[in-house]
């Protein structure tokens, strides 16, 4: 059987990074298998998944160069196929409507009483609940509400599915069974009969869980008494997420889902849609949380965390691409810069990381380094320009690329060679205080100065001896470098000294040295 697997995005205006893995790594199955990569627009949302936002998106997929096979499936158009499944459903009995206050019908999924059968259910022993004597124990339809101890014996409210309390014998505080459910079932189901207890002093039952094995993070299990009937369609008659989601998923015959594992919780819930709609449900695989340096979710407050953004900053879109693939995913040997090609060869969804992955900025900076080290020049020369203020001349940016490009880990940083154009531009406050502040410092840089203007060539080889000879004269070796570059450059980190000087020129070297002397005797003389 062919794999068919989904990217399903919810468009919402900015494609998060988390969201956009997804995308890769479901792309690298589907390639790696000669399976297919089918896009699902998730539109429901309809205030925020506007055109712009599926456009965005769409160009995100583009840039990374992720394309799809089949044509392009959008949820708002199969609208009637959700609430078809949902008719189907309360005519099976498998959901209910409750009318609302304003009128409205919204409709229940109803966890199935009888899903023993069920392959992705199974009974885990007796369990019981002491209730809180003040609480009242009441038994719906729509499920089992009661309250349990908590802290320093307060009471907590609880409420979970009929289905999760087979079995359930209900005893008051002498120990004697004052209600058992599976005597009263029909009445409670068919006949809609609501049972009200006070002081029940314990609930005993019948424990099941729904389970499934999960290809990254193993065996994956929930007790049905931890969980609620789910509403599937709103008041106001649209779908809900869960039923257009599994809905759809059934129609475009997926085989697996891979998706954040906060979509965990909703898959105990979907296993039970799959099958009240006599669909099998697909395998799943839940990836691991992109986190931030302290494990929470990567979010826009921890940096870039939108794809746009990054784009914008010049990152190259093969860079970005590979350094996602290694967030939570590794070959199994220590490759880390590979081809699309070497990716998709080796890609399997069980060497998916379960632990979550943590952004590391200055890696995809490298990452990105050794991609723009490896572009030839033309290419190189045109995201430079993206970032090349107006002003600059032509001429002096070509020769300065030349010098900056194995240096360059991403194009937002040609902004920063300002200083090989003009002289207008700042020193660093804290380094020029750091290198400046000795006065026997200033002395050394003026016989720099003095010795530059002095000699008739200006080569490399002269820049950097007259450098080193000065230090060693005035009894520092090495000590002039930094306050040069900051002098010439306004930064404390750059391309070799002698070279970037070679590109600034000879006046203009001179002429800051002496700028920066002047600043500094200024400030701290
Ligand atoms: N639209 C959902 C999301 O973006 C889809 C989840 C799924 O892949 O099933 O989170």
């Amino acid at each position: 059987m062919t794999n068919r697997v989904r990217f399903a995005p919810s468009p919402t205006g900015q494609v998060h990074i988390g969201n956009i893995r997804t995308a890769i790594f479901n792309w690298l199955f589907a390639r790696h298998t000669g399976g297919k990569f089918l896009l699902r627009i998730e539109d429901t949302d309809l205030e925020r998944s506007t055109e712009e936002a599926i456009n965005t998106l769409m160009n995100c997929l583009d840039w990374l160069d992720i394309d799809y096979d089949e044509q392009p499936v959008y949820q708002t158009k199969l609208r009637d196929s959700h609430l078809a499944a949902t008719n189907r459903m309360i005519s099976e009995g498998y959901a209910y409507k409750v009318p609302s206050a304003n009128g409205g019908n919204p409709v229940f999924f109803r966890f199935p009483w009888n899903c023993d059968e069920c392959k992705f259910v199974r009974v885990t022993g007796e369990a019981f609940y002491d209730l809180h004597p003040e609480g009242v124990l009441e038994v719906t339809a729509q499920g089992i509400n009661f309250n349990t101890i908590g802290k320093g014996g307060k009471s907590v409210k609880n409420s979970a599915c009929i289905a999760g309390f087979r079995n359930m014998l209900a005893y008051n505080s002498f120990g004697e069974v004052v209600f058992e459910l599976e005597k009263n079932i029909s009445e409670v189901l068919d006949k809609q009969q609501a049972f009200t207890f006070k002081n029940i002093a314990k609930i005993t039952f019948t424990r099941r869980e729904v389970f499934f094995n999960d290809i990254i993070k193993g065996e994956m299990s929930k007790p049905l008494d931890s969980m609620k009937d789910l509403i599937i369609v709103r008041s106001d008659g649209t779908p809900v997420f869960h039923i257009a989601n599994v809905c759809d998923d059934i129609t475009q015959e997926i085989t697996h889902i891979i998706r954040g594992d906060d979509h965990v919780e909703n898959t105990y819930r979907h296993l039970f849609l799959f099958y009240a709609l006599g669909a099998s449900a697909p395998l799943y695989g839940h990836m691991p949380m992109i986190v931030n340096s302290s494990g929470k979710p990567f979010s826009k407050r921890d940096g870039d965390a939108f794809v746009g953004d990054f784009r914008e900053k010049g990152f190259l879109p093969e860079a970005l691409y590979n350094y996602l693939v290694l967030l939570g995913w590794s070959p199994g040997d220590d490759r880390e810069k590979m081809t699309k090609q070497e990716i998709i060869n080796s890609f399997t969804l069980e060497r998916v990381k379960s632990a979550p992955a943590q952004f590391d900025t200055n890696k995809l900076m490298n990452m990105n380094g050794m991609y723009i080290a490896e572009l030839p020049f033309e290419d190189f020369m045109q995201n430079v320009r993206r970032f090349a203020l107006p002003q600059w001349d032509n001429a002096q940016l070509e020769k300065v690329s030349e010098l900056m490009k194995s240096r360059t880990k991403v194009f937002s940083q040609v902004k920063d060679w300002n200083y090989f154009f003009t002289d207008e531009f700042d020193i660093d406050p804290k380094n020029f205080e750091k290198h400046y502040k000795k006065p026997e410092i200033r002395a050394a840089l003026k016989v720099v100065a003095d010795r530059l203007s002095s000699e008739n060539e200006f080569t490399a080889e002269l820049i950097h001896s007259v450098i080193e000879d000065t230090g060693a004269s005035f009894g520092m070796p090495g000590k002039l470098f930094q306050p040069i570059r900051l002098a010439v450059s306004g930064m404390a980190g750059g391309a070799e000294l002698d070279a970037t000087m070679l590109l600034i020129g000879r006046n203009r070297c001179i002429k800051n040295i002496e700028r920066a002397i002047k600043l500094a005797e200024q400030k701290f003389s």
